[in-house]
């Protein structure tokens, strides 16, 4: 996904980010080196920074088994009705468990980190394209069942969602893509590089896979337990790249009933251990447009008794995109690239068709729904002008991911449970797209950028390339604030919050 400064993938609105100077590898993403600093590193270290009562927890990157959590086991909410240790950070509203949360949550990472960490590695190894997730989607499935829940797979038979905990409280979802990307793995010296000509995890879908897999084994520990408020609905949804995998979610039930929605993406552009946060626009919109002139054709010498076919496709190619500018809120971030012209075939000839196809970015959700009628009148008007005939077919890729401020702010109180206090950090909204919006379309929910850089590392990473890694340490990361997060929203009702109680939530 996301990044400022960075080329929207030039292909399709899926999490895009440039495909960037690929091939190019800087050689820090190799997995040994990041471990190897897990004990060192200034970051990740979680709630070892956090004040009061849990300065004895181990920090997302310490080993399991090294330091013995101090952790009480599950216990009821009545018997832990303290506020979290981090001064004036902790979660808002009284009667959470919010005390005991972070402990249980390091007594589980003990125990499971080493096996998530195995878990990723296995799904990188075997990284399979949108809708041929076949065997992603057996082992997540086998996964879940070994710990008594029920997955159910998607009607086309990759993909699956599952329920945890009692029906009768709010429902909040956790979603995860499980879809590779066409690229061939380029990385070197990691054990766990792609077994499968061509095809890799370089969105890292493997790891937020993994993440939502590892909340979902925690919070169904939590229901076992009877602490959970309400119920989560894991997502592991097949082609997000393609895109289009959200809709089949959707189609199949995969949002009835759910109140909230949240979603992680690896962002290179920020260290392990941080997260990124933005309310409103988080990724763009990207659609294809395919405009069609027609008229009679003719000699050069006598335009006047026919159309200037070419003059006018030249028009509609320069008017389209200025007018456009000129008719939506320029905040919205309208635009219109036309990647593709093409008309006639010889100097003294004006022929009778011609082609300009384009892509239609937006960082606005209302402005991407007028866009396509807005253009079809354009278009005719700029045609009449000349006397041709215009056809406009738009071809619509996924909308912009909307993060609503009361998501955001409940990723907020989330992360302040269970990381460092610098933990949180502002994102940019970046010009690529993500399916995740089809979603929030529906739903409210949030999109939140989950750090896997390794902290001091050089080179710039990005995804979409073939030499694309994480810093695994960002898997117990993400596992903390997913379920944290899960835990949060239920806590809240999962109702729409009261935008003005949420205003400081905004943070770019
Ligand atoms: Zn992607
Ligand atoms: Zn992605």
């Amino acid at each position: 996904m996301p990044g400022r400064e960075r080329p929207a993938r030039p292909d399709g609105p899926s999490e895009g980010t440039g495909t960037g100077p690929s091939g190019n590898s800087t050689g820090d993403t190799g997995d040994a080196g990041a471990r190897e600093n897990t004990d060192t590193g200034r970051r990740p270290s979680g709630p070892a920074h956090a004040q009061g009562a849990h300065m004895t927890q181990p920090g997302p990157g310490v080993m399991p088994g090294l330091e013995p959590p101090t952790a009480p086991g599950p216990e009821g909410p009545a018997g832990s009705e303290h506020g979290p240790a981090g001064g004036g950070h902790g979660p808002t509203g009284g009667g959470r468990p919010a005390a005991a949360l972070r402990p249980q949550l390091e007594v589980f990472l003990a125990r499971h980190e080493e096996e998530l960490v195995a878990f990723r590695r296995d799904l990188h190894m075997h990284p399979e394209l949108g809708y041929d997730e076949h065997r992603t989607t057996a082992r997540i499935a086998e996964r879940l069942r070994l710990s008594g829940l029920e997955p159910r797979i998607l009607p086309k038979g990759t993909g699956l969602f599952c329920d945890i905990g009692p029906g009768d409280g709010p429902t909040v979802a956790l979603r995860a893509d499980i879809d590779a990307l066409p690229l061939q793995d380029e990385k070197e010296g990691v054990p766990y590089r792609s077994t499968v000509p061509g095809v890799a995890h370089a969105c890292g879908h493997d790891v937020h896979t993994t993440m939502v897999l590892g909340a979902g084994l925690f919070l169904a520990q939590q229901a076992e337990a009877g602490l959970l408020p309400g119920r989560v609905r894991l997502l592991f949804q097949p082609a997000e790249e393609t895109p289009g995998g959200a809709l089949d979610v959707m189609a199949a039930g995969g949002i009835a009933g759910v109140d909230r929605a949240f979603a992680l993406h690896c962002d290179p552009r920020i260290e392990v251990g941080e997260l990124g946060l933005r309310s409103g626009p988080i990724t763009a919109a990207c659609d294809k447009v395919y405009v069609k002139v027609t008229g009679p054709g003719g000699h050069t010498a006598r335009p006047h008794l026919t159309a200037d076919l070419v003059y006018a496709l030249a028009k509609i190619v320069t008017e389209l995109p200025s007018a456009l500018s000129r008719r939506v809120d320029p905040r919205s971030s309208l635009s219109l690239v036309w990647g593709r012209v093409s008309a006639g075939s010889v100097a003294n000839a004006i022929p009778d068709d011609g082609v300009a196809e384009g892509t239609v970015r937006c960082l606005d959700d209302e402005a991407w729904h007028r866009a396509p009628e807005m253009m079809k009148a354009l278009l005719q008007s700029v045609a009449a002008a000349y006397d041709v005939e215009a056809s406009l077919e738009y071809v619509r890729g996924v909308p912009p991911t909307v993060n609503e401020a009361a998501s955001v702010q409940m990723f907020r109180d989330a992360a302040a449970q269970v990381l460092d206090e610098e933990g949180v950090v502002p994102t940019p909204q970046s010009l690529g797209g993500e399916d995740f919006g089809w979603y929030l379309e529906s739903i409210p929910g949030a999109l939140a950028r989950l750090g896997v850089r390794t902290p001091g590392s050089p080179g710039e990473y990005d995804l979409h390339r073939g030499d694309f890694d994480v810093d695994e340490r960002c898997i117990p990361v993400g596992v903390r604030v997913l379920a944290a997060t899960a835990l949060t929203a239920l806590w809240d009702g999962g109702r729409p919050a009261d935008p003005e109680t949420v205003e400081g939530a905004t943070l770019a």
